[in-house]
Formats: structure tokens, C-alpha cells, sequence
């Protein structure tokens, strides 16, 4: 039987409906590092050489920019995605330090996606953090192996099964358009079945010239795989990402029963066309959207600095970090 795509919408609209309030969000997601030490999964633009070349492995990103970040998100309504960044660039001890801070500025614990952890560094971080993310990026194990050949799914079965038994909550993200075929949603159907996931991440694949990969998925083709994940997981918390020149599916992915959208640079296209059609595009789909991506309302900005219970030099830092983010915002 051919399957009507209309039909299949509306049936993971009304799913969506049934478990979900009726808003949608922003997911922010907060990068450490530019760099990734492991650099060999086929479709990802950090293992190209020209990335390897502009962004050396010892370029961190400073702490105080990622925690400027993080405090522009919490006050325009941006919910905090992950904490992620390129593997083995900073230290654990130094990784904890910035979980902590993150943390404290959304006055919350927050989601990370910093690959395989150990059980003593889970202790360490359990304070501070809601949930874990596998990046598993395609869960046909073939093609797994074949375009994330140094990142194998197992270890993050183990970590997924560990933060499982010490009651983290547990995610995955997963690529859309790297070649898998639409029967291959079983394997992804029974890997959150399997781990009991609270959350799931489709990106829709952005091609990287020196890839190999020269094309998105079709936006139709992108929401099926939604739709299909939000009929068989109800209460499945689906954050969907966008591609920055094309965000102009973001009613179908909504439509899909996706919760929030992610993956768009929004500190660099603040309140642009691409952001305007985003926020009209959420209120085409009926959804209140619950961030602010376009007017920025007038904040106390250094009141909110004073607030943080960092150091001096650090909020010193900050207030000079927001500045030049405010001042690109407002252009
Ligand atoms: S581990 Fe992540 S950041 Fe590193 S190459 Fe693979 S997909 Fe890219």
C-alpha cells in the first residue's frame, strides 16, 4: 500500500497534540572547541582539512564566550540542547568547571554531548546534568561503521546503559540523508527502545564541500522519518534541526511532531529574514514559540552579569563577550 505523506503528518500531529502543550522552542546548542580530535566521520565538516587547518587542535573556545552564550540563550527563552564540542580538547577537570557554570546560569541541569564517559566522571558531573546524548548519527550498523568508522556504536550502548542505571535521562542524535534507506528506522525504532530514550536529535545532513556528500535530504523526506519516530514514541521529546540557509520546513518538521528546532546559527542571523520566517513559520504551524529569535526585549544586562557567582575577571570578561554579541544582535 502506498502511503499518503499528508495522512501520515496529520496522524503525528494529532499524536503530538494528544502529549505535548502546544509551543515549540529554540534548542541551543553550546559548542566548547571548533577542533575534534577524532576528525573521521564522513559527513562531518571537522574532518575536512581545510577545518583541521583553520581551527588547530590547541583553539579552544574561550569560557568566557561559551558562557555568554549561554546566559543570551536563558534570557531570550533559548533552551540549552547540549553542551558539546570536538572530542578529548579539554580536560575532564576543565569540562566540569564549565558544566558547572553553564549550569548556573540556566539555573537548571543541563543536557551534554561529550561522547563516552566513565562511571566516576558520571558521579562527578550528576549535579549538574539532566541528561546524556550518544551521537550515534545512523543507526544502521553498516553504514554506522562505514561513515563513523572510529566512533563505534558499542561503547555508547555501555555509556547509555550506565547513565540508565545512575538515572541520567539519555538522548541520541541522528543524521538524515547519509544514505541509509527508510527501512533502516527499525534499527534507529529499536535502539530507543532499547536504551529507553527520553529525547532524540534528527538532523537533516548539511553536504560539506571536501565530503563527499554533495546534497540535503528532501525536506518531505527529512519529515518522515519525524513523523514515523513521533507515531511510534509518543512522549519522545524530538528536537529537530534546520539548515541555515533553508529553515523554510520549519512548519513541516513541526507539523511532523517534532517539540523544537535546533542547529541554526542564531547569534550570527539574529533577527534576519531567515529568523523572521522561522517565528512565522512556528505560528503557521498553530504552536506558541516560547524563544525569542528576533526582537531582543530590553534585559538588564548587567544585572544579570552581577547576578552570576563567578569571579570578577571572569564577569569582567563576560560583560565584554555580550557587548560584542549584543552590538552584532542589534545590527
Ligand atoms: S566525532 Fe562528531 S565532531 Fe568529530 S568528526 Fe565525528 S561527527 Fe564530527
Amino acid at each position: 500500500m502506498v502511503e499518503d505523506f499528508n495522512e501520515l503528518i496529520k496522524e503525528a500531529g494529532e499524536v503530538y497534540s494528544e502529549n505535548f502543550d502546544n509551543i515549540a522552542w529554540f534548542g541551543r546548542c553550546i559548542f566548547m572547541s571548533w577542533y575534534c580530535d577524532l576528525g573521521t566521520c564522513k559527513f562531518c565538516f571537522r574532518s575536512t582539512t581545510k577545518h583541521k587547518i583553520k581551527h588547530a587542535k590547541s583553539a579552544k573556545r574561550s569560557v568566557s564566550s561559551l558562557l555568554t552564550d549561554a546566559l543570551i540563550g536563558r534570557n531570550l527563552g533559548w533552551r540549552i540542547e547540549f553542551l558539546t564540542g570536538g572530542y578529548r580538547i579539554f580536560s575532564f577537570d576543565e569540562m566540569l568547571d564549565i558544566i558547572k557554570k553553564v549550569s548556573h546560569i540556566f539555573q537548571q541541569k543541563i543536557w551534554l554531548n561529550l561522547g563516552v564517559m566513565e562511571k566516576k566522571q558520571l558521579e562527578a558531573i550528576k549535579p549538574y546534568v539532566e541528561g546524556v546524548c550518544a551521537s550515534i548519527e545512523t543507526a544502521e550498523p553498516k553504514l554506522h561503521d562505514l561513515i563513523c568508522p572510529d566512533k563505534p556504536i558499542k561503547p555508547y550502548s555501555d555509556f547509555l546503559k550506565l547513565a540508565e542505571d545512575m538515572a541520567f535521562k539519555k538522548s541520541m542524535t541522528i543524521v538524515v540523508g547519509l544514505g541509509e534507506k527508510k527501512e533502516d528506522i527499525d534499527y534507529l525504532f529499536d535502539f530507543i527502545e532499547k536504551h529507553k530514550l527520553e529525547r532524540i536529535t534528527f538532523y537533516a545532513l548539511k553536504p560539506v564541500r571536501g565530503t563527499g556528500y554533495t546534497k540535503s535530504p528532501e525536506p518531505k523526506y527529512y519529515a518522515w522519518w519525524i513523523a514515523k519516530t513521533r507515531i511510534r514514541f509518543p512522549k519522545l521529546e524530538i528536537i529537530a534541526g534546520l539548515t541555515p540557509k533553508q529553515p523554510d520546513y520549519t512548519k513541516l518538521i513541526l507539523d511532523a511532531g517534532a517539540n523544537a528546532i535546533t542547529k541554526f546559527p542564531v547569534l550570527k542571523k539574529f533577527n534576519s529574514p531567515e529568523t523572521q520566517l522561522i517565528e512565522k513559520m512556528v505560528k503557521d504551524s498553530g504552536r506558541e514559540f516560547v524563544s525569542v529569535l528576533n526582537k531582543l526585549p530590553e534585559i538588564d544586562w548587567d544585572k544579570k552579569i552581577d547576578e552570576l557567582e563567578f569571579d570578577d575577571e571572569l564577569k569582567e570578561e563576560i560583560r565584554q563577550k555580550l557587548e560584542m554579541y549584543l552590538k552584532k544582535m542589534k545590527k
